[in-house]
């Protein structure tokens, strides 16, 4: 059930120095490796989530890091601690998921378990958070040879942002600062999965743009989206992208409208913030395509209508995270590098 990542060599080089496992805990799968002090990724695997139970699904954990073990080459002596990213609410202080809805977690005692079974420290974190650090030591932050003031917003299956104020990561009274996925764009608009209408990710994350599509395609009547749609079993927002691409004047009407939603976003979080860069990140950031130019477009509109957010944010900086494929095992390997 394990699969390598790639061709890419993946043991671990003699001498490679302090290193540390970075693990990725999503909903469906996870995915772990080991980390150098400069950022190069050994033994990648990948594997598939068990969520029957917040057991079983803490045992698959220990599986991927066991196989990243493995699979690097690299004995758990020489491995100085063991960072995970996780979805939804997290205690990083207690190390507990305290409520994910992706992996039906609730007060799940993790670092615990996890160190228990393991025998190495774990630090604990909000995925969106630990990519944030990630962006921070690895990505965009080393390119520009390193940033004080980061913000960096997650596009995939939900929308989050999280700032890096004055070199620490922002987690706000609740650990909520930077939900704006969860922040009402259209009053009374679509529901969303918190309970509230109009959010941000009910107009604009992958699952919003499938609805939109189903929706929309019933009223417009044959078009290429809708034979993209209907060719596929379980549709993803690629199948919208991919209809943009080819032309498609629905797929490009709804990326367009959730593009002009994502910037309205960037343009309120940089005029909060301050930030150098807003790195864009997550599964539908992946690369430049119809919804990336869309949110460009609008956030070059923001800027001519508004003279602070001109000030504050040249739009040139709004950047595609620099660790692609990575970034979740990187951000849960900056977790350790940067406590330690
Ligand atoms: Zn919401």
């Amino acid at each position: 059930m394990i699969e390598p990542h790639s061709s890419i060599a993946s043991r671990a080089p003699a001498g490679a120095g302090p290193l540390v496992v970075g693990v990725d805990v999503g909903g469906t799968k996870i995915a772990a490796g080991v980390v150098d002090g400069r950022g190069h990724v050994y033994g990648r695997v990948k594997l598939p989530t068990d969520t029957a139970r917040p057991e079983m699904t803490l045992q698959s954990i220990a599986a991927g890091i066991t196989a990243a073990l493995h699979a690097a080459e690299v004995s758990p002596s020489h491995i100085s601690g063991v960072g995970l990213g996780i979805p939804g609410k997290v205690d990083p202080e207690h190390g507990i998921g305290l409520l994910s809805v992706n992996l039906g977690w609730q007060d799940v005692p993790v670092k615990h378990w996890l160190e228990e079974a393991l025998g190495l420290p774990c630090v604990v974190e909000n995925d969106v958070s630990a990519a944030t650090l990630g962006e921070s030591l690895y990505g965009v932050g080393r390119e520009l040879g390193g940033l004080a003031n980061l913000v960096y917003l997650s596009l995939g299956t939900g929308i989050a942002a999280r700032a890096m104020i004055e070199g620490r990561l922002y987690r706000g009274t609740n650990g909520l600062a930077g939900e704006i996925g969860h922040a009402i764009f259209v009053p009374g608009g679509p529901l969303c999965r918190c309970g509230a209408r109009g959010c941000l990710e009910a107009l604009a994350a992958g699952p919003a743009l499938v609805l939109q599509a189903q929706e929309e395609i019933q009223a417009e009547g044959d078009s290429l989206l809708q034979e993209l749609l209907d060719r596929s079993p379980k549709p993803t927002a690629e199948l919208v992208f991919e209809a943009a691409t080819r032309g498609d004047n629905l797929a490009r009407q709804i990326l367009a409208e959730a593009g002009s939603h994502l910037a309205h976003a960037i343009y309120l979080l940089a005029v909060a913030f301050d930030p150098q860069v807003v790195v864009l990140g997550g599964g539908l950031a992946q690369v430049e395509g119809p919804l990336i130019e869309a949110i460009q477009f609008g956030v070059a509109q923001w800027a001519e209508q508004s003279p602070v957010f001109r000030e504050v944010l040249d739009p040139g900086v709004v950047r595609l995270s620099a660790l692609q494929q990575d970034a979740g095992i990187l951000g849960a390997a900056a977790l350790v590098a940067v406590k330690g």
